[in-house]
């Protein structure tokens, strides 16, 4: 296909505002998928992207449009839209030359249509605005239509207005991409150049490398090197998915599509990577992305631990299609064997928890999330620690935390209380603006420790769920951080170390003391708990000796009673942690960890 009759696009939305329902119709009125084969979020294919009705993987599909008598190819990107995700989001974008800005009309913008504009922004598409869900009773397209002309500017009359749902207006939206959307612009007879955006893992045909060709061509068989590496492979089908995937002779100048070359491992098919010709090269690779770093670490644990050696494998798997996965093993007093793995987010670390538990049928432990500290120590060495138990011993120079940008979007009259619950985080505001007379930005400096606990929840509640959140790095600060580790006897429970702000390390320690309290089983003697700080003893609690006998009520008694209460003292006892002298249920740990 000549480039000038190609449009690649992508749609950008806050979550919820309804791309995937969307896309389908656009499935569907290009006669991409037939109608007995249609299912509602045809794009979402892991089980889970459909159960919880997100997507998680950007997801490219080619369709055919006509306008005028003339046919296009149109190449849509489904992105995900949850800031977990959003160097998903990023890459995707970088192989459009068009934007589709999707908002829900009864909703309005939110933090990630935003944080996506602004994304999509800087990488010079063409934005198309687009109110969403028109049909809902509650839809105001008047009133939205304004707040995103005063966003990105032009006519409020030029937002047009769709409903996914019942495929109102989505042949006019189609027809639009094809007249605004530009062409995409290559050197035809140029060493080919490909940007890998996505690369997934698949059980049958291994590595599915998803390419958007920039210059040159790519052909069915022949040699291709990946340009970071040099490393070379042939090309064992090259095609485009529409949205099943269909082999081709080959790609040329900015179409999108796949290639598979036989390998067995995302990394070795890194997206951001270039694509060139082993034959003819090109001299000079595509700009990359920046690689996403893991911002969130936890130990994972297994429940039974003769499960040690599947969850080291199933890791392995999920590592094979997700790149931005990171692990290494580690050990634990309380817990035992496990891994200390790096997220994105804790959205990442709940689906990939989740998968775990689902595909590969572990059940697991999650110790509390924590971020990456730099420690500095007195003889002047920076430790990076990410997780508590590690922190160095002795004098502390320094500790740096990460910060985040937050973006908080609500209406006016929550602004006092998100302001209360931003400052409680120390968080320092940035700015506020008004997008229109009811609804607010706020844009806030915020520690990530503080975010990652449980920052959405509570502002969920505090706006009764009408604000919506995003974040992104922005750098690092120095601050008054100290570890509080748990102490059972006399000994430190490694798995409720948790480095905190100066000023929260005794509700920290008083909570966690209180809650072992409650849930560790009298023992012969009496157990002190205490909180502490190196030396410094903060909080304390005691659970109390037993003062009977379990087996005193049997004596003399029946004696197949006896028997049966000391099998199950038996049974209980495998699951049984010790903590120096002190006998703990793995369930009092894991429900100590959870919160309840
Ligand atoms: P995504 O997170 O942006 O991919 O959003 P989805 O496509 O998953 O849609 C989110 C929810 O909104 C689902 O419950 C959809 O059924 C619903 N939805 C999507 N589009 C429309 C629409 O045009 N009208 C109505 N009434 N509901 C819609
Ligand atoms: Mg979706």
């Amino acid at each position: 296909t000549p480039p000038a009759r190609i449009r690649n696009f992508c749609i950008i939305a806050h979550i919820d505002h309804g791309k995937s329902t969307l896309a389908d119709r656009m499935l569907q009125l290009t006669g991409s998928v037939e109608e007995r084969e249609m299912r509602a979020q045809y794009l979402d294919r892991m089980d889970i992207e459909r159960e919880r009705g997100i997507t998680i993987k950007s997801q490219a599909v080619r369709m055919q449009w006509g306008v005028d008598g003339e046919e296009f190819i149109l190449n849509m990107i489904d992105t995900p839209g949850h800031v977990d995700f959003s160097y998903e989001v990023s890459r995707s974008l970088a192989a459009c030359e068009g934007a589709i800005l999707l908002v829900d009309a009864a909703q309005g913008i939110e933090a990630q249509t935003l944080a996506n504009l602004y994304l999509a922004l800087e990488n010079d598409l063409e934005i198309i605005p687009v109110l969403n869900k028109i049909d809902l009773p509650a839809a105001d397209p008047q009133r939205f239509a304004g707040e995103i002309a005063n966003l990105i500017g032009g006519d409020a009359e030029d937002v047009l207005r769709v409903s996914g749902k019942t495929g109102m207006g989505v042949e006019a939206l189609l027809d639009r991409v094809v007249e605004r959307v530009p062409a995409p612009v290559g050197v035809e007879d140029a060493p080919a150049r490909a940007m890998i955006f996505d690369s997934v893992y698949d059980a049958y045909r291994g590595v599915v490398t998803y390419v958007r060709m920039v210059d040159g061509n790519l052909r069915s068989r022949e040699r291709v090197e990946m340009m970071s590496t040099g490393a070379t492979h042939e090309l064992l089908e090259i095609g485009v998915s529409a949205p099943e995937p269909v082999a081709a002779k080959g790609l040329g100048v900015g179409e999108v599509g796949y290639l598979i070359t036989g390998v067995k491992d995302v990394r070795q098919s890194k997206v951001g990577d270039t694509v060139t010709n082993a034959s003819r090269p090109a001299t000079d690779a595509l700009a990359g992305y920046t690689e996403p770093k893991p911002m969130v670490f936890s130990g994972l644990y297994p429940i039974d631990a003769s499960d040690y050696p599947e969850l080291r494998e199933a890791l392995d798997k999920l590592k094979l299609s997700d790149a931005a996965l990171n692990y290494e093993p580690e050990t634990s007093v309380a817990l035992g064997f496990g891994f200390r793995v790096g997220f994105l987010g804790l959205l990442h670390l709940e689906i990939v928890t989740e998968r775990l538990r689902r595909e590969f049928d572990l059940d697991l432990i999650t110790t509390a999330p924590s971020v990456v500290y730099e420690v500095t120590t007195e003889d002047n060495a920076v430790h990076t620690v990410t997780n508590p138990s590690e922190y160095p011993e002795g004098r502390i120079i320094e500790v740096r935390e990460p910060l985040v940008r937050a973006a908080i979007l609500a209406p006016k009259d929550y602004v006092g209380k998100i302001m209360e619950l931003c400052e409680s985080r120390r968080g320092s505001l940035i700015s506020m603006d008004y997008l229109s007379e009811e609804r607010v930005e706020l844009r806030y400096s915020m520690p990530l420790g503080e975010i990652v606990f449980d920052f959405f929840d509570h502002l969920k509640s505090r706006t009764q769920g009408y604000a919506s959140l995003d974040y992104e790095p922005m750098g690092e600060q120095a601050a008054e951080l100290v570890k509080v580790d748990i102490l059972l006897q006399g000994e430190k429970v490694d798995a409720f170390s948790a480095i905190v702000h100066k000023d929260k390390a005794y509700s920290y320690g008083t909570m966690m003391a209180e809650r072992l309290r409650k849930l560790i089983p009298r023992q012969q003697f009496e157990v002190p708990i205490q909180a502490a700080i190196g030396a410094r003893i903060i909080a304390r609690e005691t659970i109390r000796a037993i003062r009977k006998d379990v087996l005193a009520k049997c004596y003399g008694g029946d004696i197949s009673r006896k028997r049966k209460l000391l099998e199950k003292q038996k049974e209980g006892k495998k699951r049984m942690k010790m903590v120096g002298r002190v006998e703990v249920p793995q369930e009092a740990f894991i429900a100590a960890l959870s919160g309840d």
